[in-house]
C-alpha cells in the first residue's frame, strides 16, 4: 500500500502489543509503564497521551519510533473484526491501495500476532 503518513492511525490508538514489541521498545530506553497499559482482558495496548499515541511526535507530526514500532502498526490498516474476519480499517485513506497479495500476507502475520498476544495474556 502507499502510506501517505497522514498519522490518522496514531490517534486514539488501541494497538495491541506482543511481549516482543514491548521488549523492543524497552531496549529503545522507554519503561513499559510509560507506553503501555494492560486492559481487563490482560491485553497490553499502546497508551495514549491526550488524543495521540505515546510515540507520536506532534511537532514533527510523525512516529518517533517508526523503525521500532509495534508489529501491529506495520500491518495496519489490515485488521480483524470481533468475529475473526480480516478487514481493512476504513479510517485509513489509503485502503484502496492494498493489493490482494498484501492483504493475504499481512493477514497471515496479523493472525499469528494476535494468537501470540492472546496466549501471552492468558499466562498473565
Ligand atoms: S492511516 Fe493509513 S495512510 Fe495514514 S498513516 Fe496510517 S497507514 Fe498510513
Ligand atoms: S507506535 Fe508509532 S506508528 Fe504506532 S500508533 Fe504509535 S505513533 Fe503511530
Amino acid at each position: 500500500m502507499r502510506c501517505v503518513h497522514c498519522q490518522r492511525c496514531c490517534r486514539d490508538t488501541m494497538m495491541e502489543l506482543s511481549e516482543a514489541d514491548i521488549v523492543r521498545l524497552e531496549r529503545r530506553g522507554y519503561r513499559r509503564e510509560e507506553f503501555c497499559s494492560i486492559d481487563e482482558d490482560g491485553i497490553p495496548r499502546l497508551r495514549n497521551v491526550g488524543s495521540w499515541c505515546f510515540f507520536y511526535d506532534s511537532e514533527a507530526r510523525r512516529c518517533c519510533e517508526y523503525r521500532s514500532r509495534p508489529l501491529g502498526c506495520t500491518l495496519y490498516p489490515v485488521n480483524m473484526d470481533e468475529d475473526g474476519h480480516l478487514i481493512v480499517d476504513e479510517l485509513c485513506p489509503q485502503v484502496g491501495t492494498i493489493t490482494a497479495e498484501e492483504l493475504e500476507r499481512k493477514g497471515k502475520r496479523l493472525r499469528a500476532l494476535l494468537r501470540t498476544i492472546d496466549a501471552q495474556a492468558a499466562r498473565r
